[in-house]
């Protein structure tokens, strides 16, 4: 017998069926209820009119919708929608992940030369409430992981982003380091692609790149392209940078990357969030080089976002594309992506995780 309040994502299609019959439906009913939601965006029972209203009725008291809670919704000055979701409270405790709907550019205002520019909105989505990780330069590490996120979770989503605008592509970049919870990861992205309509080429998946586990991936028909953060050429560094990984030699993380490529087809791309006076001067640039020579990839740059508390500066305002050149030069292709949302911390690395589904900016 399913737990009552579980929402309908919750459920397998499966066992959506015998909740339905259950409920007096046919068991064609849960499809039209799964298509309403995830295909055609219905968010109300009372409108999916391709159900009996008897049966609407008894779906709305007996099973929720949604899951996920939408707790604030911010607007930032370029249109950025950071969404903070409360997931159901477990073990009595409660927690929040964030969804950042970012629109495309308006035409009015060009983004910087060599910046990225997107087609349609991106929907920056979690992968876990908090992150275990404990990136130095990261405000969602800073408490520690909270749990994991269920598939529909993470669907659920997609599925609150969606009701924001339109979604031409996505990046699981948000809280949460994605190998860690990749079963339900890779779950919620074959439903997003089945049931969504998002194209694998359209989703793109950014981890740290246990090495492992990234073999496992690769293997798993994955529906996503593959970034890694490497954020510097240099292991005693990256032990620094990527706690959670010191000890794995970069050439194993390039490794891994270069299994990805082997088995998947797709290119890697390398994320290297520019940190002034850190990991930002032009030895750093050369000996990347000599890491990434030979290697079909890219590399994207973030410049460092700043986050309260934390002991970082943003890179001077010429070293990023100074440090994009160096690489260029070598032939290696890198583009710098410039946060946005910048003004209601939604950029990358600044969504944090906030307990008790209470939020302030
Ligand atoms: N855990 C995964 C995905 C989430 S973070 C990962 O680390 O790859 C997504 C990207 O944002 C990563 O490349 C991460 O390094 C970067 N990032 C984290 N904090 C940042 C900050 N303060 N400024 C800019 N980028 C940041
Ligand atoms: Fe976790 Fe990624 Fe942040 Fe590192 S950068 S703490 S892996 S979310």
């Amino acid at each position: 017998m399913s737990d009552p309040v579980r929402s309908l994502l919750a459920h397998s299609p499966q066992e959506l069926e015998e909740r339905v019959v259950a409920l007096g439906g046919r068991p064609f009913h849960a499809r039209i209820a799964r298509r309403e939601l995830l295909t055609n965006g219905v968010l109300d029972y009372a409108a999916m009119t391709g159900l009996p209203g008897s049966l609407r009725e008894a779906l709305a008291a007996a099973v929720p919708l949604l899951s996920t809670r939408e707790v604030t919704r911010t607007t930032a000055r370029d249109r950025t929608v950071k969404l903070l979701l409360a997931l159901p409270p477990r073990d009595s405790r409660e927690a929040t992940v964030e969804t950042v709907y970012i629109p495309p550019h308006e035409p009015t205002s060009p983004p910087p030369e060599g910046t990225a520019t997107p087609k349609g909105a991106t929907l920056c989505v979690s992968s876990q409430a908090g992150c275990p990780v404990g990136c130095p330069f990261c405000a969602s590490g800073l408490a520690g992981l909270a749990r994991n996120l269920d598939a529909h979770e993470i669907v659920e989503q997609y599925v609150a982003g969606r009701a924001v605008g339109p979604i031409a592509r996505s990046v699981v970049m948000g809280i949460g380091e994605p190998l860690l919870n990749f079963e339900a990861l890779r779950a919620a992205l074959e439903v997003v692609h089945d049931e969504m309509g998002l194209g694998a080429r359209k989703v793109t998946v950014s981890t740290v790149g246990f090495p492992d586990r990234l073999a496992r991936a690769a293997r798993s028909k994955p529906r996503f392209q593959l970034a890694i953060s490497l954020h510097t050429p240099d292991d005693d560094q990256r032990d620094e940078l990527v706690p959670a990984m010191a000890g794995t030699p970069i050439d194993a993380v390039l490794a891994a990357g270069d299994d990805w490529f082997a088995v998947t087809g797709r290119e890697v791309t390398y994320e290297y969030v520019l940190l002034g006076g850190v990991n930002d001067g032009t030895g750093h640039a050369d000996r990347l080089v000599r890491r990434l020579a030979g290697r079909r990839c890219t590399v994207n740059l973030i410049p460092y976002n700043p986050t309260e508390g934390l002991p970082y500066a943003r890179p001077e305002s010429g070293a990023p594309e100074a440090f994009r050149a160096r690489l260029a030069e070598s032939g290696i292709v890198a583009t710098v992506r410039w946060s946005r949302g910048l003004d209601s911390a939604a950029a990358c690395g600044q969504l944090r995780l906030r307990a008790g589904g209470v939020t302030t900016n």
